[in-house]
């Protein structure tokens, strides 16, 4: 009889006790580390791998965190991928995150060792960074932004809104519906390609809460088309909401058709609601700017206090408002010419080993739903299309975009600091 090798494969009680898989335990936690061992005794049984590379085996595959999101470097061009978490947080928001994970003043006046109003530090960087705005509070995301206008100012009202911006945003969410939903009944004027200030104010009455209007932001339509103005709209009587979707603070002379949030107060909006992840390139938060007044009327609305961000939120918030330009801004600013030299540089040190990689022009593009259509000005390292399966099964993985039949890796996403590291993942799987 042959010696079974599967009877030799170590028993999970001696692998926790190996100082390394130990120390992981500690870190990582015990269960973890448990069905990691478990994954590794299972290849082992298959016969996949040798009894004795149980331990590394599971070594290896432990995640650098007790979380299962794993860190990716985004190679698409895309700089608002809303697939890998939309905007990627600055250092200075990581560490105002960490700082603020413990224990921490979000509503503690450590002077006086009383209450203080939450997140007073997030709140007056966002009023700083839109002088125009008398008011502003912060909720989960812009959705929740929109749900509380309809909540606080709409119950049972109605809310008059262009046929031409009845928009989804993705994943099945449509605007239309989330106001509907908080009991608003929605007035839908215009055409889907042409409506004028004329057929807001028609529709306008007593029991209108609030015109709303919506940034088509991730499609366009050109052709024979009218769109009536926050200032045409300011005049009617009733509130206007501005949903400029992408959290510009003020206008971006890379994107002049993306609204801003100072632009449509001053043009007369009571109320601006925007994203805090998009082009702002900050955490998940629905920002709401406006009249003193109404943004107090939304704050103090029960359904405020379901709506509202953690302690971590308004701490990154305040840190990307603050602190130094955070990557989305980086990568919308980047230089073409930069790209092109660090594209180059990337692509002969991957062919002087042996990959077939070239530098190409490239065109990158804001995404997460904002500037549609707006290309901007890149470059690319080309590799071949089969790259890209093993490029996101790397460690770290690359995410790159799959064009023609071939492996594009955009730069104006990668952090220029990370270029170093990007060469050797990709050494590792093209070469
Ligand atoms: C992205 C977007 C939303 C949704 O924002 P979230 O922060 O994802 O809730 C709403 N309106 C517009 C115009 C958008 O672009």
């Amino acid at each position: 009889m042959t010696d079974d090798p599967r009877r030799h494969i170590p028993r999970t009680d001696a692998l926790l006790a190996e100082p390394r898989l130990a120390k992981a335990a500690a870190e990582l936690g015990r269960a973890l580390v448990k069905s990691t061992i478990a994954a590794a005794q299972h290849q082992a049984r298959l016969g996949e791998i040798a009894p004795g590379e149980v331990a590394e085996r599971a070594l290896e595959s432990l995640p650098p965190t007790a979380a299962s999101l794993r860190p990716v470097l985004n190679a698409t061009g895309i700089v608002v991928h809303t697939n890998l978490g939309r905007a990627p947080l600055s250092a200075a928001a990581l560490d105002a995150v960490r700082a603020a994970g413990g224990s921490t003043d979000v509503e503690f006046d450590l002077t006086t060792g009383r209450r203080a109003r939450r997140g007073r530090g997030a709140l007056a960087a966002l009023a700083e960074a839109v002088p125009d705005a008398g008011g502003v509070h912060v909720v989960n995301n812009n959705a929740a932004a929109l749900l509380l206008c309809a909540l606080a100012l709409a119950p049972g009202r109605e809310i008059v809104l262009s046929r031409g911006e009845l928009v989804e945003i993705g994943d099945g969410f449509r605007i239309p519906e989330l106001l509907a939903s908080a009991g608003a009944r929605l007035r839908e004027v215009g055409t889907t390609n042409r409506t004028t200030a004329a057929d807001y104010a028609a529709a306008i009455g007593p029991d209108t809460g609030f015109v709303l209007k919506v940034h088509p932001s991730n499609f366009r339509i050109s052709g024979f088309t009218a769109e009536a103005r926050i200032e045409e709209l300011a005049g009617l009587g009733v509130p206007v909401v501005a949903d400029i979707g992408s959290g510009l603070p003020a206008p971006h002379p890379l994107l002049p058709d993306e609204p801003d949030a100072t632009s449509a107060l001053r043009a007369g909006a009571a109320l601006v609601t925007a994203s805090g992840d998009k082009l702002l390139g900050g955490p998940q938060a629905g920002l709401l700017l406006g009249e003193r007044e109404l943004v107090e009327r939304l704050r103090r609305h029960p359904a405020a206090r379901a709506l509202r961000v953690d302690k971590l939120t308004l701490a990154a918030l305040e840190a990307t408002l603050r602190g130094p330009a955070p990557p989305v801004t980086a990568a919308l600013d980047a230089d073409p010419g930069e790209l092109k030299s660090r594209a180059e540089r990337l692509a002969a040190a991957l062919a002087g080993r042996g990959a077939d990689a070239v530098a190409v022009e490239s065109a990158a593009a804001v995404g997460g739903g904002g500037a549609p259509g707006v290309e901007l000005s890149s470059a690319a390292v080309s590799l071949p299309e089969d790259v890209a399966a093993r490029l996101r099964a790397a460690d770290p993985p690359v995410v790159g975009r799959v064009e023609r039949g071939r492996c594009l890796l955009d730069l104006r996403t990668v952090d220029p600091r990370d270029d170093d590291r990007l060469l050797e993942v990709v050494a590792r799987c093209a070469c």
